[in-house]
């Protein structure tokens, strides 16, 4: 299969169990960025559409059965949900690859596998999970309950669209919330089905709805509706702070996972074969459209020059293409307007005198791909680790190596930005690997790998890069409200 052209989607906003046009029927347009073809016209959210989808989860949350059922009941419909997501992998990772560009094999094997691991994770969670008492002798009896707290609004971006939604859709139904989930207008068409997989796995109508449209209308009609009590946003750093000052006035409680611009240290005791792979991995995986990418490449001087030309032989080796054929690496960058953005800094490291060592220009292609947005994988030299190109979250394909001599230089340069979501740290000494993994200011530190996920553990980051966690216990804190309940035995 190749991106040639396919059906024009027609899809939906989905409120109260029904896909419904918008209120005033206009849509937007969404395009296929591996070839700039139309590939779906999505009905475009209101305020008065989304004022509606909040008051049918309100309903749902206050009349409806979803918070009364045992977590039994509900853990068995969310493990259905996850058995469908699965029984339409193809459908969902062909979607993805579609609107985002992401190469299909990788969404297909990987992240719809996650998508159903994230909702089944949630159900066998709430399942086990039991709260405290605290022994007050025989006056009084003392103990917590975790309730939902009312309806979510969850926010996605559109580099991991599907996969993201339901490690948020996950915990705030296990914990018997109501949704109203608003996809990235450049990637809607995944997450426009998870209200109907829903419907499809028995929950009912009003749990799950799904609105599309502009962040700055939709997304901002969210943050400031009353009805929504909590909002789960993954996103840019300066979308979090817009949104956690349009949800002031109305109080919401929050969970950002936003930025990051993460450090990946080579040391010169590193394992180099596992190293250099890794790094590329961190660098250009979906393009380098990850805010977990490893983009600031720190690497020892002493063995700088060998990194340097193992680096490069890899990224060249890359194989940029169609993301629906087998075996594309990488490919196109999201939209037009993106990759404007992203190759701005291709201007920015020329001026601030960067030294370029492969890509920067687009790739030779097939002609049915001319009108892509592709980028060749992009590495650059830079003794400047204040400059732009080191502290920007580019969100492409495009990294920087800059050569340091000690520990101490690696970690200030480490440290050295607004960001905190994660670090990557490659060596051989354990001592080394504990010290740098204390000492960088992030949220996940991976030494040896990347990536690598245990759904139980905290994700979340430092400084700019998010407020709260999720994971595990972390997630259903944020979705649930600890209610104590005290009463005298006498
Ligand atoms: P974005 O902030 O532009 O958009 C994210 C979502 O917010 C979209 O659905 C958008 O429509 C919506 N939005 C935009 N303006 C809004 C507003 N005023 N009010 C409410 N919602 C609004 O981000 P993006 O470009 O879609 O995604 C890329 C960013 O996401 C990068 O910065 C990346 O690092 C970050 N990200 C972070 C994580 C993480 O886990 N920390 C994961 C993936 C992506």
């Amino acid at each position: 299969m190749t991106s040639v052209k396919t059906d024009v989607k027609e899809i939906g906003l989905y409120i109260n169990g029904e896909y419904v046009p918008a209120s005033n029927k206009n849509t937007f347009d969404v395009m296929n960025p591996a070839t700039q073809e139309l590939i779906a016209r999505v009905s475009e959210a209101t305020e008065e559409d989304v004022d509606r989808a909040c008051r049918v989860a309100r309903d749902a949350f206050e009349n409806g059965p979803w918070r009364r059922m045992t977590v039994q009941e509900r853990a068995a419909k969310l493990r259905k949900m996850a058995d469908i997501i699965l029984e339409r992998k193809e459908e969902i990772a062909r979607y993805d690859a579609m609107d985002v560009g992401k190469p299909y094999e990788a969404t297909v094997g990987h992240e719809v596998a996650r998508a159903a691991h994230n909702i089944r994770f949630f159900a066998d969670f709430v399942e086990k999970q039991g709260g405290e008492t605290y022994p007050m002798g025989e006056e009084y009896i003392n103990y917590t309950r975790y309730e939902p707290v009312g309806v979510a609004a969850l926010i996605t971006p559109w580099n991991v669209p599907f996969m993201l939604t339901t490690w948020k859709l996950g915990p705030c139904l296990a914990g018997g919330n109501t949704a109203v989930i608003k996809p990235a207008e450049n990637t809607p068409l995944s997450v426009s089905l998870l209200g109907e997989i829903a419907k499809e796995a028995g929950i009912p109508d009003g749990v799950v709805n799904v609105v599309q449209g502009q962040g700055s209308v939709v997304g901002n009609a969210l943050s400031t509706h009353p009805e929504v009590d909590l909002i789960s946003f993954t996103g840019s750093t300066a979308t979090g702070k817009r949104i956690l000052k349009s949800g002031a006035d109305t109080l919401k409680k929050v969970s950002f996972e936003l930025g990051g611009k993460a450090a990946n240290i080579i040391f010169e005791d590193a394992d180099l074969e596992k190293a250099v792979p890794g790094s590329i991995r961190a660098a250009f995986m979906n393009s380098g459209q990850v805010c977990l990418a490893g983009s600031r490449i720190l690497v020892q001087r002493s063995i700088f020059n060998e990194f340097l030309e193992k680096f490069k032989e890899a990224a060249m080796a890359l194989k940029v293409g169609d993301p629906q054929e087998k075996g594309t690496d990488m490919g196109p960058l999201v939209s037009e307007d993106h990759y404007n953005k992203v190759t701005s800094y291709l201007e920015i490291a020329k001026e601030e005198g960067a030294e370029l060592v492969c890509g920067g220009k687009r790739p030779e292609l097939p002609e049915y791909l001319y009108k892509g947005f592709y980028l060749e994988p992009t590495v650059y030299i830079s003794n400047n680790p204040k400059s732009r190109i080191c502290q920007e979250e580019i969100f492409g394909p495009v990294v920087t190596l800059i050569p340091f001599d000690t520990e101490e230089e690696a970690l200030q340069i480490a440290n050295d930005t607004d960001y905190g979501l994660n670090g990557v740290v490659w060596t051989e000494n354990l001592q080394r690997a504990h010290r740098i993994s204390h000492h960088v200011r992030a949220g996940t530190i991976w030494v040896n790998c990347w990536f690598v996920r245990d759904l139980r553990a905290p994700f979340g980051g430092f400084k700019k890069s998010g407020i709260g966690r999720e994971g595990g216990h972390h997630s259903m804190e944020f979705f649930t409200e600890a209610k104590n309940i005290c009463i005298a035995l006498k």
